[in-house]
């Protein structure tokens, strides 16, 4: 790819995740206000996820910015590590907002309260929808971009936690039970702690100056190895900034 086209396709990812940043921002609004009208913990659960998404979205667009900078005399590695400084701190807040819903999904399976099951289904089809239609727009870039693709995987789980918020809603309103909201919220939070988990264990490694996932550091000294002119090895360090 020329230098120009790099700079066309980085801007046009600008636009993309600041349209994205505004449009979940509007909706987390909207279902914390359903989920809060409704009593529903699935729609704050919900929304608590989709918050954690708009930090996530915002710190990348931040990183991409300060990515974009050149290093200089006190920063020669540039500026690619705050990247890993803001998942981070995105996987420590997906931590926090999960405990908060279990916490309060203790709460309220010790004592339901009436849930409107009404509002609950239709806020819920609308974060089917929306995570769907955004599922669907990365899907042809998901096969060449890993960032992408872990954007779609990451747009399809929360499609499939919108249909659980879904089923709860249906629940509440054909059986008059409370109970499966609470429970939804579980299920919910056990999602947040999963996707936080992966993020944790590979910013950490990458702080660590671990070796990059699936590189093969035999192969890389056989390699050097064979360079004419080599006659030995000593010391071989290989991380990723
Ligand atoms: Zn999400």
């Amino acid at each position: 790819m020329t230098h120009h086209a790099h700079a066309a396709r980085g801007s046009n990812l600008e636009g993309r995740l600041v349209w994205s940043v505004l449009l979940t921002s509007a909706f987390v609004l909207g279902e914390a206000l359903a989920g809060y009208l409704s009593h529903s913990l699935a729609l704050l659960s919900d929304a608590g996820h989709n918050f954690s998404d708009v930090l996530a979205l915002t710190l990348s667009w931040y990183a991409l910015r300060l990515g974009k900078r050149r290093a200089d005399a006190r920063r020669t590695y540039g500026y690619h590590r705050v990247g890993i400084l803001a998942a981070l701190a995105n996987a420590v807040s997906l931590v926090v907002i999960a405990l908060f819903i279990f916490w309060e999904a203790y709460q309220r399976l010790q004592s339901p309260a009436p849930v409107a099951g009404g509002v609950v289904i239709g806020v819920a089809i609308a974060a089917v929808v929306l995570n769907g239609l955004i599922s669907l727009w990365l899907r042809s870039d998901a096969r060449h971009d890993l960032n992408v693709r872990s954007a779609y995987l990451h747009m399809l789980g929360d499609a499939l936690s919108a249909v659980g918020v879904l089923v709860a809603g249906l629940i509440v309103s054909l059986t008059k039970n409370p109970i499966a909201d609470p429970v939804a919220s579980l299920l919910i939070g056990l999602l947040l702690l999963w996707s936080s988990w992966s993020v944790l264990a590979e910013a950490t490694n990458i702080l660590l100056e671990a070796a990059p996932k699936g590189l093969d550091m035999p192969a890389v000294e056989r390699a050097i190895r064979a360079v004419p002119g080599v006659i030995d090895l000593h010391d071989l360090h290989v991380w990723s900034v």
